[in-house]
């Protein structure tokens, strides 16, 4: 390895090389700026990583697999990655919810098909399901544009307000905000399209009998019947090298095993970094620290660069619930009981509705759940490409307590994640597809179990296991979010912006806060330059 010279200098420094440090990295360059990405890790992508290491003929997703609000969101679409390599696939259907009686919940890309499948569960409901679909027609590009631009959207929320009485006015926005569980305001009869909303609102944190869950789980599933929940052909990790490859053609740099140790700050703005242990390099315009905010503030910085209100809010800091998560390479495709009308990529385990909310809810209560919500990735139905014919990389995770005060199950499970207790756990995550797949176990080739540990010391930004970058719940979102009265990339320290997904609109792979980040830097930077412009004239102060 050659090592850089002392006093390196670039317009910006960014830290982390996942999707967010690449996406501030690309429109950096964009508009100009010479950039150098450090990543920690010996390769690029945070949570967004393949590899064969569970068996060398499956390609399986380490962490992410599968990008809704990629395919939805503006910053992505801004960067043609299409353009760069990229090619998305979808499974036959977005998402499937196999019940106990044997029926499937389903959401196809196509919305009359989805509605026959829910009409045929529970008539009437494919008509609710079409009414909601055309509310959404009318504002959902509106809601999730105000969702994945800098807080606040104004422009956004203006195109929302427009749209608002045509979608359904305030009957909209309650139902938006009623949680996930709720009966009274869903225009559903069945459960199976609950199921979905439901399943949906799991994917985050948010208790499913709170405020915000309804939100979560009704965008995704729009999200889903809109643009499906696509996957990078031949892993998550096309993703991120398109990403890189993007960078690298407008003369960015990125730099893996480059760990970052410390950000020097000098009048209260960003300079420096140092990384690698002993190197430096100056940052003549931003420091971008795509890395969760604990990081950032707590271990990057020295506490006295820290302002007052940053060092308070970061005290009552939350952390998302852990995360245990086994990939699996099978003999056959999973045997499931009663087969999916479509065969799904997404698949959601869990018995009804009451049952989803109680294992969410003794996570939060510090309880490792009896019976744990799985939300299962087929990725070979997804995309054939990623194991031989006939074969399915799998995989499943589920959320657990960041600190375990006792297990609802019978095993005891107390929270050391040790390798006895992952596996045994990693065995209760199992019995509940056997429950619907009958004989599964017996096409298991090779397994991985992933415990809390094992995520974070395969990408440090994963503290504790914790996927999101910090909780969902409402009260650390938009304005909250990472601590009060932020909701924006800057933190305080001029120079220095957080574009991870600890910022807002928060975790998932969309590059939203990369992306802000990059257009505070830049916004920031003609700011100056104008003042600087103005006081340089002969004349002015
Ligand atoms: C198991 C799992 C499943 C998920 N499933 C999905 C999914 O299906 N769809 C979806 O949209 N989202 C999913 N997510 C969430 C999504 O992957 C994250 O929200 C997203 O990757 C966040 O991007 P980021 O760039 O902010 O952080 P990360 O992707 O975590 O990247 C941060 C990078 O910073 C590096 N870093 C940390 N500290 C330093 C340091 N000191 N110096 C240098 N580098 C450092 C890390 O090594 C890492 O590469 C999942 C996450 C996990 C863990």
């Amino acid at each position: 390895m050659t090592v850089p010279a002392p006093h390196e200098t670039y317009d910006a420094v960014v830290i982390g090389a996942g999707p967010n440090g690449l996406v501030a990295a690309n429109r950096l360059a964009d508009a100009g700026w010479s950039v150098v990405v450090l990543e920690g890790r010996p390769h690029i992508g945070g949570a967004v990583h393949s590899d064969r290491s569970v068996d060398p003929a499956f390609e399986h997703d380490m962490f992410s697999s599968f990008y809704p609000l990629g395919a939805a969101s503006p910053a992505l679409r801004s960067l043609d990655l299409e353009g760069h390599g990229l090619r998305w696939r979808h499974a036959p259907a977005v998402l499937g919810h196999p019940r106990p009686d044997g029926t499937w919940a389903t959401l196809h890309r196509d919305r009359e098909v989805t509605a026959s499948l829910l009409d045929g569960l529970c008539p009437g409901d494919g008509e609710a399901w079409l009414a909601l679909c055309e509310r959404w027609d009318r504002i959902g590009d509106a809601l999730v544009e105000a969702l994945l631009t800098p807080f606040p959207p104004a422009r956004a929320t203006a195109k929302g307000l427009l749209r608002l009485r045509s979608a359904g006015g305030m009957d909209l926005v309650r139902m938006l905000l009623t949680p996930a569980l709720d009966d009274a305001l869903w225009p559903f009869r069945g459960e199976a399209p609950r199921l979905l909303v439901a399943g949906n609102a799991a994917h985050s944190d948010i208790p499913l009998d709170a405020p915000g869950s309804g939100l979560m789980g009704l965008l995704m599933t729009l999200v889903g019947q809109v643009h499906g929940f696509p996957v990078p052909e031949g892993g998550s990790s096309r993703l991120v090298e398109a990403l890189a490859r993007r960078l690298d053609s407008r003369g960015g740099e990125v730099r893996c095993s480059a760990p970052v140790d410390r950000i020097e700050v000098e009048g209260g703005r960003a300079v420096a970094v140092r990384y690698g242990g002993g190197s430096r390099v100056v940052a003549g315009r931003a420091v971008v620290g795509a890395v969760v905010a604990p990081i950032l503030y707590e271990r990057l910085l020295d506490p006295a660069d820290l302002p007052d209100r940053v060092r308070r809010g970061m005290r009552r800091f939350q952390l998302d619930p852990s995360t245990v998560k086994v990939d699996w390479a099978l003999d056959g495709p999973v045997p499931w009981q009663v087969p999916a009308p479509y065969a799904p990529g997404t698949v959601h385990v869990g018995d009804s509705l009451s049952q989803l909310s109680e294992s969410v809810g003794q996570i939060w209560a510090g309880y490792v759940p009896a019976r744990p919500f799985l939300l299962m990735g087929q990725m070979t139905t997804t995309d054939p490409t990623r194991s031989p014919s006939g074969t399915e990389a799998l995989w499943a995770y589920t959320h657990v307590p960041q600190q375990v005060r006792g297990d609802r199950g019978d095993e005891g499970i107390t929270g050391s994640w040790d390798a006895s207790e992952r596996e045994r756990f990693a065995d209760r995550m199992q019995a509940r597809i056997e429950e619907r797949a009958p004989g599964f176990a017996g096409r298991i080739r090779a397994r991985r179990v992933l415990g809390p540990r094992e995520l974070e010391a395969a990408n440090p930004n994963l503290i504790g296991g914790a996927v999101n970058g910090g909780t969902t719940q409402l009260h650390q979102e938009l304005i909250f979010r990472p601590v009060p009265g932020w909701g924006r990339a800057e933190t305080g320290i001029r120079g220095l912006y957080l574009g991870s997904a600890s910022a807002h609109p928060g975790g998932a792979v969309h590059g939203a806060p990369g992306m802000n980040a990059a257009r505070a830097a830049i916004a920031h930077e003609r700011f100056r330059a104008l003042k600087l412009g103005r006081r340089s004239r002969p004349g002015s102060r």
